[in-house]
């Protein structure tokens, strides 16, 4: 080995509840009647609320400056992705900046109709393998998404941010996607209005640039090696039972994408009762939470796929995978915990820093000791064989 570094992997289950927490929640009543609750001695005065539509909030006000942090997470992430369409999560994720039916369309009866024809011309290059098929498909995507763009402006909600000051972002996970804002607080109703909208309907109208860029990302991680050995380390450790896929996607599914399946992925999992709104910042609570209830709270309710992690995956021998890459050496370890909560959590994040945390540890400093008393020996071993 030219060098070592370890990292150790202590996984499972994403969504296992905490049967132990030590945190003492109670429940109050606002001055509107929204009902929340605290959890005692929290020095951030955090309220939890939920909304009848089933939209978790929560709310933490504090005046140092006048700005608002906000984070709507959908609980929904790369391990909801379809067969055969993996890095869809993430992609949806970009596509939640093209706006909507009313902001980024400048004549929506022209634009819908060639949306439409889009998705169609997706669908039939997604079945023919014919090369000569495909690019003759691909050439009339291209002319149709000419059409799109002399009708919509794709850039209007980042516009909108941009004029209202505001800071934006967003990244996928396995199981979450998150959709972050920092902006004046004077901002808050605009705000509530803008992300309500993108929130109800989404149309993909950025749909080929959007591809381009998801290309960019694959490529870049494409020269990660740590990647590659996460990836081989899922299949080893949760075998049959799941496969965390890359984020990002793998090419031959990137390469031919579905706006229907995309649109039915909004349709199934961006509901508010699968979602979490966080804000922090300079506002009222009373205020907040009645024009959240008045834009979020007015989503409807929706029944969402089920997805069930088995929590008792039956650990197989220990195996070992080699993958190669362009950077140094370095060994990954994972290992399989069961029927994962929050206790266990802090304990796995604890032992995982006391094993190793990328400076020191117990595994990289019994690895170089031995290595060096190895060394000692070898050494003297030359100057008498009798003690080797
Ligand atoms: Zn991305």
């Amino acid at each position: 080995m030219k060098s070592a570094t370890i990292f150790i992997f202590l996984c499972l289950s994403f969504y296992a509840n905490s049967q132990k927490s030590k945190y003492v929640l109670q429940s109050e009543v606002d001055i509107n009647g929204f009902k929340y609750q605290t959890v005692i001695n929290d020095p951030l005065n955090t309220r939890i609320y939920k909304l009848s539509n089933g939209l978790t909030v929560y709310l933490s006000s504090n005046k140092i400056e006048p700005r608002i942090q906000t984070r709507i997470i959908v609980g929904v992430g790369s391990l909801n992705d379809p067969p055969g369409l993996t890095g869809l999560a993430h992609y949806f994720e970009h596509l939640m900046f093209n706006g909507s039916n009313k902001i980024g369309s400048l004549n929506w009866e022209k634009e819908e109709p060639l949306i439409n024809e889009m998705s169609q011309l997706y669908e039939l290059y997604r079945s023919t393998n014919d090369s000569i098929k495909s690019a003759r498909i691909y050439y009339k995507i291209d002319s149709v998404s000419q059409e799109i763009a002399k009708y919509s402006n794709p850039m209007e909600l980042p516009e909108i941010y941009v004029s209202m000051g505001a800071k934006f972002s967003a990244y996928t996970y396995y199981h979450m996607t998150s959709f972050d804002n920092l902006f004046p607080s004077n901002e808050l109703e605009k705000w509530l209005i803008l992300e309500k909208e993108r929130f109800s309907n989404i149309v993909p109208r950025a749909f080929c640039s959007e591809l381009e860029r998801v290309y960019e990302e694959y490529n870049g991680n494409q020269s990660r090696d740590f990647g590659k050995a996460i990836y081989a380390l899922s299949e080893e450790l949760y075998r049959e039972n799941f496969h965390i896929t890359p984020i990002v996607g793998y090419q031959n599914h990137i390469k031919r994408p579905s706006v229907k399946a995309l649109l039915k992925f909004f349709d199934s999992y961006y509901v508010p009762n699968n979602m979490t709104l966080c804000l922090s910042g300079d506002f009222d609570y009373a205020r907040a939470i009645l024009l959240i209830d008045n834009s979020f709270g007015k989503l409807p309710r929706k029944k969402y796929p089920d997805f069930q992690i088995n929590q008792n995956i039956k650990p197989k021998d220990l195996k070992e995978r080699v993958v190669y890459g362009k950077g140094s050496e370095y060994l990954l370890l994972g290992y399989l915990i069961n029927n994962f909560d929050e206790e266990d959590r802090k304990s796995a994040v604890l032992l995982n820093n006391i094993l190793d945390n990328k400076i020191a540890g117990l595994l990289k400093n019994n690895l170089i000791k031995s290595k060096k008393e190895k060394g000692q020996r070898k050494k003297c071993g030359r100057k008498n064989t009798k003690h080797i």
